[in-house]
């Protein structure tokens, strides 16, 4: 008998498992329907020895020592800022927007003050800013927003920028200085030997089981559990009873060339030109050398593995009835991306992760009022 059940071997469930074995010395499976652990945060050595990201660029970042600290005891690190480039008018441009990138592609030599009142000058102000567009236009004006966002956000979403909560394009911060990091976090690292080692050292415990390409559907009834973590996706669990809750998908292209280097920073976004969204070079993050490189081609996709909640009001209100049920079925605790149709980071999961492991402990049940 174990006492739990842990579906998904992502950050969630991961982070749980290892909590709930090492502190409680609980008996714990945890299961992925995939032949890895790690969830979308898997990485793995490619046919060249490069290690590449499965699903696409993982770069960790957060504000909080107690996360930080909390991962800290799994691995090493190794410093790393990130840095995007956007080819906009046939020009690689910093992106966020800041100084240089409106010097760049206005050809002009504005100074921080400058540019501030450039910003003003141009930007039309919502009355109230409740979509992606109302963000960007309302500090930046109409031209930089179709440069940089409309067209991303469209091939990114299949949805235009005024569809979709302010949330989704206002992580993205604008800057008047020539700061060109990609996140003002004070906690930007990568892990020093990948995420899946990191993984492993979680899950290293005498108290817990890992089994891969095996799912839940096929195991609920074969082995006996106690309670259940789940961290798919929530409208799965229940059988889609509402009907279908959207997550926004992505086909990755891995291609591994025979030159030392491709671009001139981890990833170049494409807002204008391409199918794909953007393309990320491994090497700049993991600081591997070796005479080849490899990179990844995101092309964003309707239906496929469910990568991305999708932020709009119609959303959030059938994500609450699925919230519902959630929170009145016994024994069953829902953590995570998927299962809490968060646009989550990792760092947002496992602080989740931890908040779920201190209700635990505190012993309240997995039905409860508010979140
Ligand atoms: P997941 O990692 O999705 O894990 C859930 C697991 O559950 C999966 O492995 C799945 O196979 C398994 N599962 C689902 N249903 C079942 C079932 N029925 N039976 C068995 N197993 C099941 N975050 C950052 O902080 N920085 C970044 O740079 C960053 N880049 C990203 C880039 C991309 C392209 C994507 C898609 C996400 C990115 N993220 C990034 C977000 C990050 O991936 C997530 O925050 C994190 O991985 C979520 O962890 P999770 O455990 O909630 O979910
Ligand atoms: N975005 C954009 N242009 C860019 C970068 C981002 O329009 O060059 C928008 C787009 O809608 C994207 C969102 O901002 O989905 C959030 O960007 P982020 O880089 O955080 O996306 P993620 O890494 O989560 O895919």
């Amino acid at each position: 008998m174990f006492d739990w059940l842990i579906v998904g071997a992502g950050f969630a469930g991961s982070t749980l498992a290892e909590r709930l074995a090492k502190v409680r010395g609980d008996r714990v499976l945890v299961i992925d329907k995939r032949p890895h652990i790690g969830g979308n945060a898997y990485d793995r050595h490619d046919e060249a020895g490069l290690l590449i990201h499965q699903y696409g660029p993982h770069i960790f970042h957060t504000n909080s020592q107690a996360i930080f600290d909390h991962l800290s005891q799994f691995t090493q690190w190794r410093f790393y800022e990130h840095r995007v480039l956007a080819m906009v008018d046939g020009q690689l441009l910093p992106i966020p927007i800041n100084l240089d990138t409106v010097n760049g592609l206005y050809g002009l030599s504005l100074t921080e003050d400058q540019v501030e009142d450039f910003f003003a000058s141009r930007a039309e102000p919502a009355a109230e800013v409740r979509t992606s567009e109302d963000v960007v236009v309302g500090r930046v004006g109409r031209d930089l927003y179709e440069k940089f966002f409309r067209g991303y956000t469209r091939k990114q979403w299949g949805l235009d920028p005024s569809q979709l909560d302010k949330s989704v394009t206002a992580r993205v911060p604008v800057r008047t200085n020539r700061d060109d990091r990609y996140f003002g976090d004070t906690f930007q690292f990568m892990p020093l030997h990948g995420y899946t080692r990191m993984f492993e050292r979680m899950l290293d415990h005498p108290n817990i089981k890992v089994m891969t390409q095996t799912s839940y559907q096929e195991i609920r009834d074969l082995v006996p559990h106690r309670r259940v973590i789940y961290t798919g996706p929530v409208d799965e669990f229940f059988d889609f009873r509402f009907g279908k809750l959207p997550y926004r998908s992505l086909e990755f292209k891995h291609v591994t060339l025979d030159q030392e280097w491709f671009q001139k920073v981890a990833v170049v976004n494409y807002p204008q030109t391409e199918d794909y969204t953007r393309v990320t070079e491994y090497k700049h993050l993991t600081g591997q050398s070796h005479p080849k490189t490899s990179l990844t081609y995101e092309y964003p996709r309707a239906s496929g593995d469910p990568y991305y909640p999708i932020p709009m009001p119609k959303n959030a209100e059938l994500y609450k009835q699925y919230e519902a049920l959630a929170r009145a079925t016994p024994d069953v605790w829902f953590v995570g991306r998927l299962a809490t149709y968060r646009y989550y980071n990792m760092d947002q999961v496992v602080g989740q992760a931890l908040a779920t492991f201190q209700r635990i402990q505190a012993g309240e049940p997995a039905t409860r009022e508010g979140a």
